[in-house]
């Protein structure tokens, strides 16, 4: 629960896990106007996987110019490492990283599924080290306060709350359980702050893109398309991965996949699968 004070005789830390997308940008301007139970958050984290278009970095600078100016507040930023440097680190030495949710190809044709790694390993992790950090524990010492972790998933993405692992931690889901919004609500909402539309923020190359997601990379981000279509093309051969991996579900090559540009695509696997640190 976000609340001003609590009965537990604990202290209580609020920290915003900003994504650069719709909704947590929504939530952070709502949390710094007091609209949160009049709860403003403590810190605002942002983990960069360093594979987002180059249009979300501009659209983070562009929030952390508009809240330092407005609020007097800065997000703070923390990583787990490149992704997209250790994916090729891994195709090219067959050194370890952390896995995407690749899909495979088996010698006899079978397709699958990897599962994925990369949420905890450059989202999730990232913020717990730097929640630490902040709070001043060193590496095995136990966090005493309570934690809450305010996460932008809206009522339309409902799906994807899940619980928390970290003990000391809790979730939270504003745009659920204090104002109900959803993402057209959060779009017009970052939109009256006079800030423009806000995008979708993922990583370039996730494997959870559906296809007109696809599409209009190729078609508005060709430079990103490009990028994510080179990887692809290097990933191959991963370590510990039976087959063949592909960015693309087709497991064809992302440079020959027709996006059925004729056609809506409903297979959206990011809403269902993704859980609330990636794409808000
Ligand atoms: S956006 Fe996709 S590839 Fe990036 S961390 Fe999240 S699940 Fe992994």
């Amino acid at each position: 629960m976000i609340q001003e004070t609590y009965a537990d005789g604990k202290k209580h830390i609020h920290v915003l896990s900003y994504g650069g997308g719709t909704q947590s940008t929504a939530l952070l301007l709502m949390a710094l106007k007091g609209e949160i139970n009049g709860v403003k958050p403590d810190y605002i984290i942002f983990s960069d996987t360093g594979w987002e278009p180059k249009s979300i970095y501009a659209w983070v600078k562009k929030v952390n110019e508009y809240i330092k100016k407005t609020f007097n507040r800065e997000i703070i930023f923390t990583n787990g490492g490149n992704i997209r440097t250790d994916m090729l680190n891994a195709a090219n030495n067959q050194a370890r990283a952390a896995s995407l949710p690749y899909f495979t190809l088996s010698p006899t044709g079978e397709k699958g599924m990897v599962m994925r790694q990369c949420t905890a390993e450059y989202k999730i992790q990232p913020v717990t080290h730097k929640i630490r950090n902040l709070l001043s524990y060193g590496p095995r010492q136990k966090v005493k306060e309570v934690v809450h972790v305010w996460k932008g998933i809206s009522t339309d993405e409902i799906q994807r709350v899940k619980p928390i692992q970290t003990p000391w931690q809790e979730a939270e889901h504003p745009l659920i359980d204090v104002i109900q919004m959803n993402r057209s609500n959060c779009i017009a909402y970052v939109e009256r702050e006079g800030l423009g539309t806000p995008a979708k923020s993922s990583c370039i190359g996730c494997p959870y893109h559906d296809d007109t997601t696809w599409r209009e990379m190729k078609l508005n981000d060709p430079e990103s398309f490009a990028d994510a279509v080179a990887i692809d093309k290097k990933i191959r051969v991963m370590p510990k991965l039976k087959g063949q991996t592909f960015l693309h579900r087709s497991c064809k090559p992302l440079g020959e996949v027709n996006f059925n540009e004729d056609q809506m695509d409903i297979w959206d696997m990011f809403d269902n699968e993704c859980e609330g640190m990636c794409g808000v």
